[in-house]
């Protein structure tokens, strides 16, 4: 499928976001395109997932808009203690410090087939440790989607075994 309007003009480059020496990809005119979760769907519509899992936060609004399009159920992957259950918490690191993400223990089962959802996939450290967290349930982490993939960043070996699909490539 071909954008009426190439999707890189929906993405604003923002210097110095969140800190000094980031360049961060502003993708909120992205989710003003009605076209951008059609261009997310395509190529992972065969795949046959029994469950979308969506990163906090961006993961939500794309997850949850994905989900529906490919008639499944949707899991948040949260921040550590926003979940009010049993969790599997997966730490990953980040430039300074360490951050993690949660799910629910029983959020799958084995012989679930997980697509696994974010904006954004820079070193892959957040999609890694979403990829444990499904593996922990005994579930299968079938792919990762995302609309963009920052290839000058080694993200693809992080999720190692993990088929990758992005949109856009910078
Ligand atoms: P990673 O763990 O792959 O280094 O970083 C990916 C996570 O950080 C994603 O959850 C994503 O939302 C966020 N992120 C990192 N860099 C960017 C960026 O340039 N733009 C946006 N929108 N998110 C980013």
């Amino acid at each position: 499928m071909s954008p009426t309007t190439p999707f890189n003009s929906f993405v604003r480059d923002v210097p110095d976001f969140p800190k000094e020496g980031i360049l961060f990809r502003d993708i909120t005119p992205l989710l003003a395109n009605a076209e951008a979760v059609e261009a997310m769907a395509q190529p992972v519509l065969a795949l046959q997932p029994t469950h979308v899992l969506g990163l906090e936060s961006r993961g939500f609004i794309f997850g949850s808009a994905l989900a529906q399009k490919l008639g499944v159920g949707f899991v948040p992957a949260r921040k550590p203690g926003k979940l009010p259950m049993a969790t599997f918490n997966e730490s990953y690191g980040l430039e300074y410090g360490s951050d993690a993400l949660e799910i629910h223990t029983d959020a799958f089962k084995a012989g679930d087939r997980v697509l696994i959802v974010d904006d954004v996939m820079a070193t892959g450290g957040t999609a890694a440790a979403a990829q444990r967290l499904v593996q922990r349930t005994g579930a299968q982490p079938l792919a990762l989607t995302v609309f963009i993939e920052l290839t000058s960043l080694p993200g693809r070996e992080k999720v190692e075994g993990l088929p990758v699909f992005s949109v856009l490539r910078y």
